[in-house]
């Protein structure tokens, strides 16, 4: 398959399939511009090797066309972001686009309309995506963030380049990591579970077992376990009707050699707030009235020194709420633990909304060997799926 680097890109017309779903506040400028800057490499590889660029990028849920979505709300930041002007084409297919396509310079930058606007693109239609294809003598997917979805842009336009289509340097980061974890053969490698159920983990809990040394569970999770086991949970958040399949796993991960570690103690709290009084308490003995919303110290003492020896990584899911100041520590200190051993050469992945939201919080990112950018994506390719935004550039 050809990557980014093999493709001449002199006097060709490149569309590329963005992820510039950013936020906006009330005035519509844009609060974090992440997701523009991921794009950046790959929009400058067409730029500097003489292509023009034309960007194609849904933004928000809008049906049909609706201001508030209109991607002409980033063009300023994109430009910011790039350091290079950006022309605005206020809609993605029909022959006005065609035409300033056509009149565009080598070397420039084009940002097409919402391709939400226009409900063929959810729907993958098929002659939607050919008209997007008439503006592109090459495509690029580089939007991991939609990669699970069949769009129009995402993946039926694919066929209509059976030579020239590939990944960008985004989505291709985002496969080699999640590659990495999955078929490593450096060991041990180590998966941290957290958040709060078992059952919207249950399908990566499955996949990944044949892959992994060791498996740190914590969260809420942990109380399904503990339950099942056995144990006095007090009032911890706990799903009944998984603790069979909570023992399942235990059952499974015994039989494949993966150590399982649940917590030994746990921050109780008597309510849900960053003021309720706390102790810490034996994660099999919490008593009635009192949940665990963090992993206790003896805890984080055990998971050091599984962290340290482990050569790969994957985190998905923080320790405990850690959106309460008074429940983070957990999540802090596994972040530290896993920064340090990055730093002595393992590899670490952090992938799935909350545990990305936690290392940005606590200032960790940059000290992770990869945090993934896209959220249901992520999960979807842990659970052993194959994207169709993935599989449409794989495949001829
Ligand atoms: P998830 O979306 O399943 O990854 O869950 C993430 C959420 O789990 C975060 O918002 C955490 O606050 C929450 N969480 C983590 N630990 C606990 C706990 N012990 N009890 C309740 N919620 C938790």
């Amino acid at each position: 398959m050809k990557t980014i680097n093999d493709f001449n890109f002199k006097d060709k017309k490149v569309l590329i399939r963005v992820d510039f779903n950013v936020p906006l506040d009330a005035d519509f400028a844009v609060t974090d511009a992440n997701r523009i800057e991921a794009a950046k490499p790959t929009i400058l590889k067409v730029i500097e090797g003489g292509g023009t660029a034309i960007l194609m990028s849904h933004l928000g849920r809008p049906k049909g066309v609706e201001d508030q979505d209109s991607l002409r709300h980033i063009v300023s930041k994109t430009q910011e972001v790039l350091g290079m002007p950006v022309t605005f084409v206020p809609d993605c297919v029909g022959s006005e686009v065609e035409d300033v396509v056509k009149n565009s310079k080598s070397g420039s930058i084009l940002l097409l309309e919402n391709l939400r606007f226009h409900p063929e693109e959810e729907k993958g239609t098929v002659s939607f995506a050919e008209q997007l294809a008439k503006l592109g003598d090459i495509y690029i997917n580089d939007a991991f963030g939609t990669a699970h979805r069949a769009h129009a842009s995402t993946t039926v336009i694919a066929q209509f380049f059976p030579e020239n289509k590939t990944f960008g340097y985004l989505l291709a980061k985002e496969i080699e990591s999640i590659h990495k974890v999955l078929n490593s053969t450096d060991k041990p490698v180590t998966a941290v579970l957290g958040g709060s159920k078992v059952s919207s983990k249950i399908t990566i809990i499955e996949n990944i077992l044949d892959k992994i040394d060791h498996m740190i569970i914590g969260g809420g999770m942990t109380f399904t376990f503990i339950k099942a086991l056995g144990g006095k949970i007090g009032s911890s958040i706990c799903e009944d009707d998984k603790m069979e399949l909570a023992l399942e796993i235990i059952r499974k991960a015994k039989e494949k050699n993966v150590q399982i570690h649940l917590p030994v103690d746990v921050i109780a709290a008597d309510a849900f707030s960053n003021t309720a009084n706390i102790k810490i308490v034996d994660v099999n003995d919490i008593p009635d009235g009192w949940q665990g919303l963090d992993v206790g110290p003896k805890t984080l003492e055990l998971l050091k020194p599984v962290i340290k020896e482990s050569k790969i990584i994957l985190w998905n899911g923080p320790l405990g709420v850690f959106e309460l100041e008074k429940f983070s520590n957990g999540t802090i200190s596994l972040g530290n633990y896993i920064a340090e051993a990055t730093q002595s050469g393992t590899f670490s992945l952090v992938g799935g909304g909350d545990s990305v939201a936690a290392v940005k919080q606590f200032g960790l990112e940059s000290k992770m060997s990869y945090v993934s950018t896209g959220g249901g994506a992520m999960l979807e390719m842990l659970e052993g799926k194959t994207l169709p935004g993935i599989a449409a550039i794989e495949n001829n």
